[in-house]
């Protein structure tokens, strides 16, 4: 491994306590991670040393956390390589993102009979917002199926598309399969029927090197708190001759050029979609997040997981009864998993008692669940931070947990 292992968890405090008198063991990553020191600092300093609302400012503290604002930014469209910071929009995460770009996709482009394209291992909030639009408009939802391997059947893809299809939806890596999805081909073949695409990224972001230009799609959504940043920020990113033509998706302060009884203006992007005063300091310290991030390399970060996965994978398919969902060799450090006879919700909260974060349930994907025939899974999902002896400590736990029932 080519990061140092012992120097990047001293960076984390929450990972050093205990619980139930055993080490921390944290899997939920895919929940939201832990936050480095760096990224709590950055949140310090910011109240303590120059806070004041960002914008239309006139004295110091105010101008100085803009800059800082608009640099994270700066640091955003960097990051994900978009062409200009005005597609750079932030929202208080994935779900505010995808429902801002259904809500304002929604009104400028989809009409009665449109026909919207949502794979079926979507998160919840890549489904639901899609659905409230079509039942605002008369569109239709047609779903993307999966294969029992956990991969999209993207061979059917070219027949779902029809000459009423708006946009396909889908997710870049799986909260629940970890499979990753190939984006670049979808997006080339949407583009080549004149449909839209839309990502969501909130499992991809911390994990895979995004490059909005690269994979050519038409949005992105990210959680800053999926990134080793703070909750209540996110991003959404789009293609600005679209996010032109949109309507605002909130009314509100910042988000107007000129307001009068007898019609109001918007302002220009990204602040047409940015009304009210945002989460300042968040932002600000997901700077920090992402100066953290790209110092640690997330190719060398994620190369580190894929070992962790393999470890694991290898590990856990031995224990007689455990099912793996999520086969797929393109696949994100996330195991689904359930063991014949034992219940999921058991075997977490028994875990628990070993000091071990796993997640149980239905992850928010209950189209996905059904597919499978189940109610939920347990789930361990890891970051740079896990270790090996990590997941030795977690598969004792589990097989010891097992015997038991
Ligand atoms: N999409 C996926 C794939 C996710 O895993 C999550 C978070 N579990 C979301 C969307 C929603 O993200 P957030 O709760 O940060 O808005």
């Amino acid at each position: 491994m080519s990061f140092d292992l012992k120097k990047r968890r001293e960076d984390f405090p929450i990972l050093q306590q205990k619980i139930y008198n055993r080490p921390l063991v944290y899997f939920d990553n895919a929940a939201t991670t832990q936050r480095p020191q760096q990224v709590i600092d950055a949140l310090t300093k910011t109240y303590t040393e120059y806070y004041g609302n960002i914008h239309r400012a006139a004295h110091f503290l105010a101008d100085k956390a803009t800059i800082a604002y608009e640099e994270t930014r700066e640091k955003v469209r960097l990051l994900i390589n978009a062409e200009t910071r005005e597609q750079i929009i932030f929202t208080k995460g994935t779900t505010e993102s995808i429902n801002l770009a259904a809500f304002s996709f929604g009104e400028a482009f989809i009409q009665e009979g449109d026909e919207i394209i949502v794979s079926e291992m979507e998160h919840h909030s890549n489904i639901v917002p899609w659905q409230l639009l079509a039942g605002r408009k008369g569109a239709k939802i047609v779903m993307l199926p999966v294969d029992e391997e956990g991969r999209l059947k993207i061979e059917q893809l070219e027949k779902l598309i029809t000459d009423r299809t708006k946009l396909i939806t889908v997710t870049h890596v799986s909260n629940v399969l970890g499979t990753i999805n190939p984006i670049r081909q979808i997006t080339h073949l949407a583009h080549s029927r004149g449909v839209r695409i839309f990502v969501d990224g909130a499992q991809a972001a911390a994990h895979l090197q995004i490059d909005v230009q690269d994979l050519d799609v038409d949005f992105y959504a990210f959680s800053a708190h999926k990134m080793y940043g703070p909750n209540g920020v996110g991003v959404l990113y789009g293609k600005k001759e679209l996010l032109e033509q949109m309507p605002p998706y909130q009314g509100g302060g910042e988000m107007i050029s000129e307001v009068k009884f007898s019609g109001t203006t918007y302002n220009e992007l990204p602040y047409k979609f940015e009304a009210g005063t945002p989460n300042i300091s968040g932002v600000i310290a997901f700077g920090a997040a992402i100066d953290y991030l790209e110092n640690i390399g997330i190719e060398k970060a994620a190369n580190w997981e894929g070992e962790l996965l393999n470890y694991a994978t290898a590990l856990l398919i031995q224990i007689p009864g455990l099912r793996i969902y999520g086969t797929q060799v393109e696949k994100s450090g996330v195991i689904s998993f359930n063991v014949e006879g034992v219940h999921f919700f058991d075997l977490g909260t028994m875990l628990d008692k070993f000091g071990i974060a796993v997640r149980t349930g239905h992850h928010c994907a209950d189209p996905l669940m059904d597919h499978f025939g189940i109610q939920g899974t347990v789930r361990a999902s890891f970051a740079f931070y896990n270790s090996k002896e990590e997941i030795d400590v977690f598969v004792e736990a589990l097989k010891k947990v097992i015997s038991m029932f």
